[in-house]
Protein backbone atom coordinates (compact mmCIF):
# COMPACT_ATOMS: atom_id res chain seq x y z
CA UNK A 1 0.00 0.00 0.00
CA UNK A 2 1.30 3.46 -1.46
CA UNK A 3 -0.23 6.51 0.18
CA UNK A 4 -0.19 9.71 0.39
CA UNK A 5 -2.17 11.71 2.79
CA UNK A 6 -2.72 15.51 2.12
CA UNK A 7 -4.53 18.59 4.26
CA UNK A 8 -3.98 21.33 6.03
CA UNK A 9 -2.33 21.13 9.77
CA UNK A 10 -4.35 19.51 12.37
CA UNK A 11 -6.44 17.54 9.94
CA UNK A 12 -5.85 14.21 11.70
CA UNK A 13 -3.14 12.88 8.95
CA UNK A 14 -1.46 11.55 11.58
CA UNK A 15 -3.83 9.95 13.50
CA UNK A 16 -5.14 8.28 10.27
CA UNK A 17 -1.46 7.40 9.17
CA UNK A 18 -0.96 5.79 12.19
CA UNK A 19 -4.22 3.31 12.03
CA UNK A 20 -3.66 2.73 7.72
CA UNK A 21 -0.19 1.61 8.93
CA UNK A 22 -1.76 -0.84 11.33
CA UNK A 23 -4.00 -2.22 8.74
CA UNK A 24 -1.47 -2.41 6.01
CA UNK A 25 1.98 -2.94 7.76
CA UNK A 26 2.89 0.00 6.38
CA UNK A 27 5.80 2.64 7.50
CA UNK A 28 4.52 5.73 8.40
CA UNK A 29 6.89 8.77 6.83
CA UNK A 30 5.73 11.40 8.83
CA UNK A 31 8.05 14.16 7.83
CA UNK A 32 6.80 16.12 10.97
CA UNK A 33 7.89 13.54 13.67
CA UNK A 34 11.07 13.11 11.48
CA UNK A 35 12.48 16.89 11.65
CA UNK A 36 10.84 16.92 15.72
CA UNK A 37 12.94 13.76 16.14
CA UNK A 38 16.33 15.73 14.45
CA UNK A 39 15.40 18.78 16.38
CA UNK A 40 15.10 17.11 19.42
CA UNK A 41 18.75 15.17 18.53
CA UNK A 42 20.28 18.84 17.33
CA UNK A 43 20.97 16.89 13.78
CA UNK A 44 22.24 19.12 11.44
CA UNK A 45 19.33 18.43 9.88
CA UNK A 46 17.54 19.78 13.19
CA UNK A 47 19.84 22.50 13.76
CA UNK A 48 18.64 24.07 9.71
CA UNK A 49 14.79 23.09 10.61
CA UNK A 50 14.07 24.05 13.84
CA UNK A 51 13.76 28.18 12.97
CA UNK A 52 11.40 27.07 9.98
CA UNK A 53 9.07 24.86 11.97
CA UNK A 54 8.82 27.24 15.30
CA UNK A 55 7.75 30.21 13.18
CA UNK A 56 5.43 27.69 11.36
CA UNK A 57 6.80 28.44 7.86
CA UNK A 58 8.04 25.40 5.91
CA UNK A 59 11.42 23.75 5.81
CA UNK A 60 13.42 24.32 2.46
CA UNK A 61 12.60 21.59 -0.29
CA UNK A 62 15.86 21.04 -1.03
CA UNK A 63 16.24 19.71 2.60
CA UNK A 64 12.87 17.66 2.46
CA UNK A 65 13.29 16.15 -0.78
CA UNK A 66 17.03 14.71 0.28
CA UNK A 67 15.14 13.57 3.50
CA UNK A 68 12.25 11.62 1.55
CA UNK A 69 14.66 9.83 -0.58
CA UNK A 70 16.50 8.73 2.03
CA UNK A 71 13.71 7.70 3.75
CA UNK A 72 12.60 5.45 0.43
CA UNK A 73 15.62 4.14 -0.13
CA UNK A 74 14.89 1.25 2.36
CA UNK A 75 12.74 -2.05 0.98
CA UNK A 76 10.25 -2.09 3.43
CA UNK A 77 9.63 1.67 2.70
CA UNK A 78 9.59 1.50 -0.66
CA UNK A 79 6.72 -1.44 -0.78
CA UNK A 80 4.45 0.21 1.71
CA UNK A 81 4.58 3.74 3.10
CA UNK A 82 2.03 6.10 4.29
CA UNK A 83 3.35 9.43 3.58
CA UNK A 84 1.67 12.07 6.14
CA UNK A 85 3.46 15.80 5.56
CA UNK A 86 5.11 15.41 2.32
CA UNK A 87 4.42 16.50 -0.25
CA UNK A 88 3.91 20.25 1.18
CA UNK A 89 4.80 22.15 -2.55
CA UNK A 90 4.23 21.74 -5.57
CA UNK A 91 8.26 21.38 -6.26
CA UNK A 92 8.45 18.45 -3.81
CA UNK A 93 5.46 17.03 -5.88
CA UNK A 94 7.48 17.16 -9.16
CA UNK A 95 10.73 15.57 -7.16
CA UNK A 96 8.66 12.83 -5.57
CA UNK A 97 7.16 11.49 -8.87
CA UNK A 98 10.89 11.76 -10.32
CA UNK A 99 11.89 9.79 -7.41
CA UNK A 100 8.75 7.46 -8.11
CA UNK A 101 9.79 6.93 -11.73
CA UNK A 102 13.49 6.48 -11.10
CA UNK A 103 12.52 3.79 -8.01
CA UNK A 104 9.42 1.90 -10.43
CA UNK A 105 6.98 3.09 -7.42
CA UNK A 106 3.71 3.45 -8.46
CA UNK A 107 1.57 5.06 -5.82
CA UNK A 108 -1.88 3.63 -4.74
CA UNK A 109 -3.56 6.73 -4.23
CA UNK A 110 -3.73 10.61 -2.66
CA UNK A 111 -6.29 10.93 -0.10
CA UNK A 112 -6.98 14.87 1.09
CA UNK A 113 -8.69 15.46 4.19
CA UNK A 114 -11.05 18.21 4.41
CA UNK A 115 -11.46 20.43 7.68
CA UNK A 116 -13.54 23.59 8.60
CA UNK A 117 -10.38 26.56 9.42
CA UNK A 118 -11.88 26.80 13.42
CA UNK A 119 -11.93 23.20 13.76
CA UNK A 120 -8.30 23.12 12.70
CA UNK A 121 -7.42 26.58 15.47
CA UNK A 122 -9.41 24.64 17.57
CA UNK A 123 -7.74 20.94 17.72
CA UNK A 124 -4.30 22.15 17.49
CA UNK A 125 -5.40 24.69 20.40
CA UNK A 126 -6.39 21.11 22.20
CA UNK A 127 -3.85 18.94 20.91
CA UNK A 128 -0.82 17.57 23.04
CA UNK A 129 2.78 16.03 22.24
CA UNK A 130 4.18 13.39 24.43
CA UNK A 131 8.02 14.78 24.77
CA UNK A 132 9.29 10.95 24.55
CA UNK A 133 7.72 9.16 22.52
CA UNK A 134 5.65 11.78 20.13
CA UNK A 135 2.18 10.23 20.69
CA UNK A 136 -0.44 13.03 20.06
CA UNK A 137 -3.31 13.78 22.24
CA UNK A 138 -6.50 15.91 22.52
CA UNK A 139 -7.39 17.72 25.70
CA UNK A 140 -11.51 16.85 24.45
CA UNK A 141 -10.17 13.08 25.83
CA UNK A 142 -7.63 13.56 28.67
CA UNK A 143 -8.44 14.07 32.39
CA UNK A 144 -6.90 14.32 35.43
CA UNK A 145 -2.85 13.33 35.66
CA UNK A 146 -3.49 12.19 31.42
CA UNK A 147 -3.43 15.96 31.18
CA UNK A 148 0.16 16.24 31.12
CA UNK A 149 1.82 12.81 31.13
CA UNK A 150 1.69 10.22 28.57
CA UNK A 151 -0.56 7.17 28.88
CA UNK A 152 2.22 5.24 26.46
CA UNK A 153 5.44 5.95 27.91
CA UNK A 154 4.97 8.48 31.21
CA UNK A 155 6.74 11.11 29.47
CA UNK A 156 5.97 14.77 29.57
CA UNK A 157 2.72 15.91 27.46
CA UNK A 158 3.39 19.44 25.92
CA UNK A 159 1.78 21.96 23.87
CA UNK A 160 3.49 22.34 20.41
CA UNK A 161 4.92 26.10 19.92
CA UNK A 162 3.66 25.99 16.29
CA UNK A 163 0.11 24.79 17.82
CA UNK A 164 -0.34 28.00 19.53
CA UNK A 165 -3.31 30.14 17.55
CA UNK A 166 -1.08 32.37 16.20
CA UNK A 167 1.34 30.38 14.42
CA UNK A 168 -1.91 27.94 13.67
CA UNK A 169 -2.95 31.04 11.76
CA UNK A 170 -0.07 31.65 10.12
CA UNK A 171 0.34 27.94 8.94
CA UNK A 172 -2.88 27.62 7.48
CA UNK A 173 -1.88 30.43 5.19
CA UNK A 174 1.13 29.07 4.44
CA UNK A 175 -0.86 25.96 3.33
CA UNK A 176 -3.45 27.99 1.68
CA UNK A 177 -0.60 29.48 -0.55
CA UNK A 178 1.92 26.37 -1.21
CA UNK A 179 0.25 23.09 0.01
CA UNK A 180 -3.36 23.45 -1.29
CA UNK A 181 -2.21 23.99 -4.97
CA UNK A 182 -1.33 20.73 -5.16
CA UNK A 183 -4.93 19.27 -5.26
CA UNK A 184 -5.01 20.20 -8.63
CA UNK A 185 -1.68 18.17 -9.20
CA UNK A 186 -2.86 14.82 -8.00
CA UNK A 187 -6.73 15.27 -8.98
CA UNK A 188 -5.34 15.58 -12.62
CA UNK A 189 -3.93 11.84 -12.02
CA UNK A 190 -6.69 10.57 -11.10
CA UNK A 191 -5.87 8.65 -8.11
CA UNK A 192 -7.06 11.37 -6.10
CA UNK A 193 -9.93 11.21 -3.60
CA UNK A 194 -11.18 14.03 -1.05
CA UNK A 195 -12.62 12.65 2.68
CA UNK A 196 -14.26 14.77 4.92
CA UNK A 197 -11.90 14.88 8.22
CA UNK A 198 -14.99 16.55 10.20
CA UNK A 199 -16.25 13.25 10.89
CA UNK A 200 -14.67 11.20 13.61
CA UNK A 201 -11.66 9.34 13.99
CA UNK A 202 -13.41 5.92 13.12
CA UNK A 203 -15.59 6.81 10.60
CA UNK A 204 -13.21 8.78 8.81
CA UNK A 205 -10.64 5.39 9.10
CA UNK A 206 -13.89 3.31 7.51
CA UNK A 207 -14.09 5.90 4.25
CA UNK A 208 -10.38 5.31 3.56
CA UNK A 209 -10.42 1.95 3.63
CA UNK A 210 -13.55 1.79 1.20
CA UNK A 211 -11.73 4.00 -1.01
CA UNK A 212 -8.67 1.57 -0.62
CA UNK A 213 -10.45 -1.19 -1.66
CA UNK A 214 -12.47 -0.50 -4.10
CA UNK A 215 -9.97 0.95 -6.12
CA UNK A 216 -7.39 -1.92 -5.16
CA UNK A 217 -9.07 -4.58 -7.48
CA UNK A 218 -8.89 -1.99 -10.66
CA UNK A 219 -5.42 -1.75 -12.66
CA UNK A 220 -3.37 1.19 -11.88
CA UNK A 221 -4.24 4.12 -14.10
CA UNK A 222 -1.18 4.92 -16.30
CA UNK A 223 0.66 8.22 -15.41
P1 LIG B 1 0.91 18.90 11.26
O1 LIG B 1 0.88 17.47 11.64
O2 LIG B 1 0.35 19.78 12.31
O3 LIG B 1 0.36 19.14 9.90
P2 LIG B 1 3.70 18.48 10.90
O4 LIG B 1 4.05 17.87 12.20
O5 LIG B 1 3.45 17.60 9.73
O6 LIG B 1 2.41 19.39 11.16
O7 LIG B 1 4.81 19.54 10.46
C1 LIG B 1 5.35 20.46 11.36
C2 LIG B 1 6.28 21.43 10.65
O8 LIG B 1 7.38 20.71 10.03
C3 LIG B 1 5.68 22.24 9.50
O9 LIG B 1 4.97 23.38 9.94
C4 LIG B 1 6.94 22.59 8.69
O10 LIG B 1 7.68 23.63 9.28
C5 LIG B 1 7.77 21.33 8.80
N1 LIG B 1 7.50 20.38 7.67
C6 LIG B 1 6.93 19.15 7.76
N2 LIG B 1 6.82 18.60 6.54
C7 LIG B 1 7.33 19.49 5.65
C8 LIG B 1 7.49 19.52 4.23
N3 LIG B 1 7.11 18.49 3.45
N4 LIG B 1 8.04 20.62 3.66
C9 LIG B 1 8.44 21.65 4.41
N5 LIG B 1 8.31 21.70 5.75
C10 LIG B 1 7.77 20.63 6.39
ZN1 LIG C 1 4.94 8.98 25.38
Amino acid sequence: MRIILFGPPGVGKGTQAKLLTEEFDSVHISTGDLLREAVKNRTPLGVKAKSYMDAGNLVPDDVMIGLIEEMLNSDRARNSFILDGFPRTVAQAKALDDMFDRMGIKLDGVMSLRVDHEEVVRRLNNRRMCRTCGRIYSLDHLKGKELTQCRNCGGELYHREDDMPDTVKHRLEVYLKQTKPLKDFYRQSGRFIQIDGMQEIGYVHKMILDWIYRNRTQPHIAD
